[in-house]
């Protein structure tokens, strides 16, 4: 067993500004270019966007020297991710000096925030297109190829983008994202989301059904249905979510637990994930369904944001940290093998040794076995940065913040130590990233689990006994499928 530190503290942080290519859509026509930014949901829309040009016959490609259109797709959920991406826009234009006709555009959150900026002021882009506008991107691009400023930052009431089959960019062909909804309506006060993606809407539960079908035709044997608040998910027809709960009568909506069971049911050999989930919704209802379903994998992304009950109120997170526990205890005696992980905001404003001492004491209680831990960044627009002052120091929000990731890297630790000794169903999602001898790929309840390669694939389930592991990973050797019946993971399936 080694500590080695390797906490994971930004989601997706492998994939960060990844140039993502479609293989088997080279070809003679335009070249696009994209590099994707932020959380999961953003590498979603990256597909939907490379299936919109894609039917205009742009192919995608990893080189931007070779792209006729760039575009990155953007984050503005903290100001260091808007940093960063403000560095890649200037390596872009300096690549344009070499190829003056590439139109390059600013995709996704920071578009709305931004755009006067980004185009008038500082001129660094051609196009500026936000989240519910893609569907306009083969007009902006001839737009821009013709010389003009192209933007469309509008935010919608309906779009989902059910009807659009997205490529599945860079992905291991074994696990695809399926978004459910887009939007949100929560406020927390830090949060910029609510500004940048616009209100909450649900995508039609067939085209949901019908995406996970012809995912699993192809191949692919995970996916993960991915919004905001996904428990808050709610098909009344299309349209956003406050004007169907306006209605006096519910009873022909569908909620996120029969969504989850009816993707559950296309197969069993279909690995079921959700993300996020929100505390305040997350309702019993979706904990039997994962007690009920084998595919509908145990593992619970429930972000807290903060230990101390009086911050949760100034975050307007809707729930208390007795709230949050009791959801917690009701996971663990529902779904008793579950997977939780959170995410840790640390030095939001007025946050006091005591509120600090709260979250560490919560995680303490929670035993979580991974985090995503940030430190608080104030957003323009958002009631905290209306109406609260950014008042704890940069330094101390770091100090807690290192804190916070030093107690999780234990925790995370303690918690693989925990899994040795025992079988784990893996899927196999491709060759492991240290060495082309060992196979890697995650339990239901998302660790990562490496082991020798032998005959197995990508794609297969394989048993793998576990007996050692990193703070990150857990490590074994596959096992012969009769070991099955002795793991302590396995639940019951109604089949
Ligand atoms: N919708 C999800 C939820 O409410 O749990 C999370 C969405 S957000 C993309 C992912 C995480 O970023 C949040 O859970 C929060 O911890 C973090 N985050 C959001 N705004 C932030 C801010 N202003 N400063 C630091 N972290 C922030
Ligand atoms: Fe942001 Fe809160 Fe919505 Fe999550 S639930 S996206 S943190 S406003």
């Amino acid at each position: 067993m080694r500590n080695e530190g390797i906490t994971v503290t930004e989601p997706m942080e492998d994939r960060q500004g990844q140039a993502l290519e479609l293989t088997g859509a080279e070809g003679p026509g335009r070249k696009l270019y994209i590099e994707t930014y932020g959380c999961q949901m953003n590498f979603s829309d990256s597909g939907i966007v490379a299936s919109v040009l894609g039917a205009e016959g742009f192919s995608t490609t990893t080189e931007m020297e070779e792209a006729d259109v760039a575009l990155v797709n953007t984050c503005s959920i903290r100001d260091n991710a808007e940093k960063r991406i403000r560095g890649r826009l200037d390596v872009l234009r300096l690549a344009k000096r070499n190829r003056p006709k590439m139109v390059i555009g600013v995709m996704g959150c920071m578009a709305e925030r931004l755009k006067t900026r980004l185009l008038e002021e500082e001129k660094l882009v051609d196009i500026v297109v936000g989240p519910d506008s893609y569907r306009d991107l083969p007009n902006l691009v001839r737009e821009a190829t013709s010389g003009q400023q192209a933007v469309n930052v509008l935010l919608s009431r309906e779009e989902t983008y059910a009807d659009i089959s997205p490529v599945r960019l860079g992905g291991n062909g074994v696990s695809a994202f399926i978004s459910i909804t887009r939007g949100c309506d929560n406020m927390c006060s830090f949060c910029v989301v609510p500004f940048t993606r616009g209100r909450e809407r649900s995508r039609n539960p067939g085209s949901i059904v019908e995406e996970a079908r012809q995912l699993f035709k192809k191949g692919y044997r995970e996916v993960t249905l991915l919004g905001q608040n996904v428990d808050s998910y709610l098909w009344g027809g299309g349209g956003w979510k406050k004007d169907i709960l306006a209605r006096n009568d519910l009873s022909d909506t569908v909620n996120f637990a029969e969504l989850l069971v009816t993707v559950a049911k296309v197969d069993p050999d279909l690995r079921v994930r959700f993300s996020t989930s929100h505390p305040k919704d997350m309702d019993d209802d979706v904990l039997h369904a994962m007690a009920k379903y084998e595919n509908i994998c145990s593992y619970i992304h429930l972000p807290v944001q903060s230990g101390s009950t009086r911050l949760l109120g100034l975050m307007n997170r809707g729930y208390t940290r007795e709230w949050y526990l009791e959801r917690i205890r009701k996971i663990r005696e529902t779904v008793p093998d579950c997977g939780i992980s959170t995410d840790i905001i640390t030095g939001f404003c007025t946050e006091t040794k005591e509120d600090h001492k709260d979250t560490l004491g919560l995680m303490g209680e929670v035993g979580y076995d991974s985090a995503y831990m940030f430190k608080y960044s104030e957003r323009p627009a958002t009631a905290a940065a209306r109406n609260m002052e950014d008042d704890v120091p940069e330094d101390l929000k770091g100090t807690r913040l290192a804190e916070v990731i030093s107690l999780q890297n234990s925790m995370s630790l303690a918690s693989n130590e925990q899994d040795m000794g025992k079988v784990h169903r893996v899927l196999v999602e491709g060759e492991s990233k240290r060495s082309a001898e060992k196979l890697q790929g995650r339990n239901p309840q998302n660790k990562v689990v490496v082991f020798p390669k032998k005959d197995h694939r990508k794609g297969d389930y394989v048993n793998v006994l576990v007996d050692d592991c990193t703070s990150a990973t857990l490590l074994g050797v596959a096992v012969s499928d009769k070991t099955s019946e002795v793991s302590v993971l396995e639940k019951k399936n109604d089949s």
